[in-house]
C-alpha cells in the first residue's frame, strides 16, 4: 500500500514510530506477556511508566513545580465544565473571549456553573479576512476570576499567537495546539487539552493547573473532575484510561527525540508556511483567515468552485491524502498539520493540489 497521510482534525495521525512501537508492545508490554491494557494501574511497573509520562510532559513544557499536571478523562469538553467548577464560585464573574466554534461551546458550558459569564470579544470579518477582535477592544471585567480563550480554533483555523496580556489568571483550551511549539506555562492559570490531536487517543485529557488557583471547588463538582482530589491521587482517583496514558507517554518520548518543542515548533512553522504560501500564490484556492490570525495546526482552504469539492476529496483519497474535508460549519477543505504530520505529507498535498488545479482550473 502506498503511503497514507491523514490530515484529519482529530482523532488525528499519530507518529508512525509510536504506532509501530505500540503494535509491538500491544500483547507483550514490558516483557510480561500481558497487554498494557490488561495491567493494573496500581502495578508498580505501570505506575513507573505513568510517572515517567508526567515527567516527560513536564520537561517538554518546562512546567513549573507550582503546577499540577493531571491526566483526566472526558476529553476537551469535560474541561469546559471542570474549569468553572474548580476555580470559580457560582457567584463569580468570569471572562471569555469568543474566538470561534469551540470557544462558543466553552461559554455555553460555563454559563451553567457561573452566574456572570462575560464575553469580552469575538471573531469578526474584516477586509483582510476573519480574525479575532484585537485586545484593545476587549471589554474585560475588573473582577474576573479567570480569563478563558482558545488560542487555536480547530474548526475555523483561527489562532491567537501571542499570550493575552490580562490581569485575571489565563485559562487556555489548547486541545489543538498543545505541544506544537515552545510555551511559557508560567503565564497561565490552567492549560487543558483533549488528547486526540497532538497527544494520543480521544477521551483522554490533560490539565496543567496552577496550585494556588485551587480553593474549594463548587460542591457539586463530580469527584473525577475535582482537580484537587485527582492531584492528591496522582490522577488515579478512578481507573484512568491506562492505554491512552501509555500511548501519550510514547508520544512524549517521541517528541523529545524530535528536539522537544523547539524542534517540532520549527517544523510546524515550515509545514504551515509551505501550504499557506502555495494557497496564497494560487488563484484556484483561497484561505479566508486574516494573515495575522492563521492557525499553524489547521489550515482551511476553499476551492474556486465548491462544486469541485467532492471530486477533490475523492481524488485526494485515491492519492493517499485523507481526512481533508472541512468542518461542516465552514465547508471546503481543512488540512490539519499536527505534530505527527511529516513535511513530506505537506509536500504530497501541495503536489496534489497543483495537479488538481491544472486539470480543473
Ligand atoms: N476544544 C477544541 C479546540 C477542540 O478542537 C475540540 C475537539 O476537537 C474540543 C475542545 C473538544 O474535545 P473533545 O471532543 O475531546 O471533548
Amino acid at each position: 500500500m502506498s503511503k497514507i497521510f491523514n490530515f484529519s482534525a482529530g482523532p488525528a495521525m499519530l507518529p508512525a514510530e509510536v504506532m509501530l512501537q505500540a503494535q509491538e508492545e500491544f500483547l507483550q508490554w514490558n516483557g510480561t506477556g500481558v497487554s498494557v491494557m490488561e495491567f493494573s494501574h496500581r502495578d508498580p511497573a505501570y505506575v513507573k511508566m505513568a510517572q515517567e509520562a508526567e515527567q516527560d510532559l513536564r520537561e517538554l513544557l518546562n512546567v513549573p513545580d507550582d503546577y499540577h499536571v493531571l491526566f483526566l478523562q472526558g476529553g476537551g469538553r469535560g474541561q469546559f465544565s471542570a474549569v468553572p467548577q474548580n476555580i470559580a464560585a457560582k457567584t463569580d464573574t468570569v471572562d471569555y473571549l469568543d474566538c470561534g466554534t469551540w470557544s462558543g461551546y466553552a461559554i455555553r458550558e460555563a454559563e451553567k456553573y457561573v452566574s456572570q459569564v462575560n464575553v469580552v470579544g469575538a471573531a469578526e470579518q474584516t477586509e483582510q479576512g476573519k480574525r479575532i477582535q484585537p485586545a484593545s477592544e476587549w471589554q474585560l471585567s475588573n473582577n474576573a476570576r479567570y480569563f478563558h480563550y482558545c488560542p487555536n480554533e480547530t474548526v475555523d483555523g483561527i489562532a491567537i499567537h501571542d499570550i493575552p496580556d490580562v490581569q485575571a489568571p489565563i485559562v487556555a483550551d489548547m486541545s489543538s495546539n498543545i505541544l506544537s511549539a515552545p510555551l511559557d506555562v508560567s503565564r497561565f492559570g490552567v492549560i487543558y487539552a483533549g488528547a486526540q490531536k497532538n497527544i494520543g487517543p480521544s477521551g483522554f485529557a490533560i490539565a496543567i493547573v496552577k496550585k494556588s488557583l485551587l480553593g474549594q471547588p463548587q460542591p457539586e463538582v463530580s469527584s473525577i473532575m475535582d482537580y484537587q482530589l485527582q492531584a492528591k491521587d496522582n490522577s488515579m482517583y478512578n481507573t484512568p484510561n491506562t492505554f491512552a496514558w501509555y500511548l501519550s507517554g510514547l508520544v512524549f518520548k517521541w517528541l523529545k527525540r524530535q528536539g522537544g518543542l523547539a524542534g517540532i515548533g520549527e517544523l510546524n512553522q515550515r509545514k504551515a508556511s509551505a501550504l499557506y504560501d502555495y494557497v496564497d500564490a494560487s488563484d484556484f484556492y483561497r484561505n479566508e483567515v486574516h494573515p495575522d490570525y492563521r492557525s499553524i495546526m489547521n489550515v482551511p482552504f476553499q476551492l474556486a468552485d465548491d462544486e469541485l469539492d467532492k471530486h477533490f476529496l475523492e481524488q485526494a483519497h485515491q492519492a493517499g491524502l485523507v481526512g481533508l474535508k472541512g468542518h461542516r460549519f465552514v465547508g471546503g477543505m481543512r488540512a490539519s498539520l499536527y505534530n505527527a504530520m511529516p513535511y513530506e505529507g505537506v509536500e504530497a498535498l501541495i503536489d496534489f493540489m497543483r495537479e488538481f488545479e491544472r486539470t480543473h482550473g
